[in-house]
């Protein structure tokens, strides 16, 4: 008996889903209107119109602030204040040894930075010890200016590593006395209430138009001795450090984003 009920409903159902079929089949429902090529595409804001910079005399772009014109370090001063005491000369400065790190008056949030730098022709030391000096970031995060040309070191302290952090992707040194390039892409961190990153800062670095750092995420201060700290800040300086090497420095500009 149990089973002719089954199949009594089960033949039930089916004349039932065909009659609903059919009732659907015949209903009309709205259609989305086609899309035309012109239904995806914008106008405005128009992206600010910025003038590249000559590639024969690697000028600024046109919306640069520009750091130094191999001139005078006018924009530029010691982390204690005072003047920058940095050598300038043949349109680069130089570390002068002794004299302190250096900083830019003005501070920055996000930006994209370009910048030359050179290590000691004449070869003195080695690992660590060698063309050492660093460019740090909102004055808190150094990437690393070694020269690293034939100079083996701790892999996450060489040229273009996140200091202690991250090592570079690959060395991308030319010879000592040579220029090379730094562009570097950062994006400032923004912190939570409780003073821990909501966003971590993030670095992309260029040397020589080779990727060492590819959006790395910076997790803290890059300390010489201990792990990195998490502290607070706001906009910052561009700081480059006096280690006691006379690398120079040239053609440095900045575009804020
Ligand atoms: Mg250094």
């Amino acid at each position: 008996m149990k089973i002719t009920n089954c199949a009594v409903k089960a033949a039930g159902c089916a004349i039932a889903l065909t009659i609903c079929t059919s009732m659907n089949a015949q209903k009309e429902y709205p259609k989305p209107t086609p899309m035309t090529p012109e239904m995806s595409e914008y106008w405005t804001p128009q992206p600010r119109v910025v003038t590249p910079g000559d590639m024969a005399t690697q000028s600024a772009p046109s919306d640069a602030v520009i750091l130094f014109n191999g001139k005078d370090l006018s924009a530029w001063e010691s982390v204690n204040g005072s003047d920058a005491k940095w050598n300038v000369e043949n349109g680069a400065f130089v570390v002068t040894r002794g004299t302190g790190d250096i900083q830019t008056k003005e501070k920055f949030e996000s930006f994209q930075l370009h910048m030359e730098w050179s290590a000691p022709e004449e070869i003195k030391g080695e690992s660590q010890g060698r063309g050492n000096s660093g460019v740090f970031l909102q004055g808190m995060y150094e990437i690393q200016i070694l020269d690293c040309y034939d100079n083996e070191t701790y892999v996450n302290g060489q040229t273009g590593s996140v200091y202690k952090q991250t090592p570079p992707l690959v060395n991308a040194m030319r010879k000592p006395g040579e220029w090379n390039t730094y562009d570097i892409i950062y994006t400032a961190p923004v912190f939570k209430e409780d003073g821990t990153y909501l966003y971590p800062p993030r670095v992309t670095v260029i040397q020589n138009g080779i990727v060492l750092q590819n959006n790395t995420t910076i997790l803290g201060t890059t300390e010489y001795i201990g792990f990195p700290k998490v502290i607070p800040h706001g906009a910052g300086p561009i700081k480059l450090q006096d280690h006691g090497d006379a690398v120079k420095f040239r053609n440095i500009w900045l575009r804020k984003l």
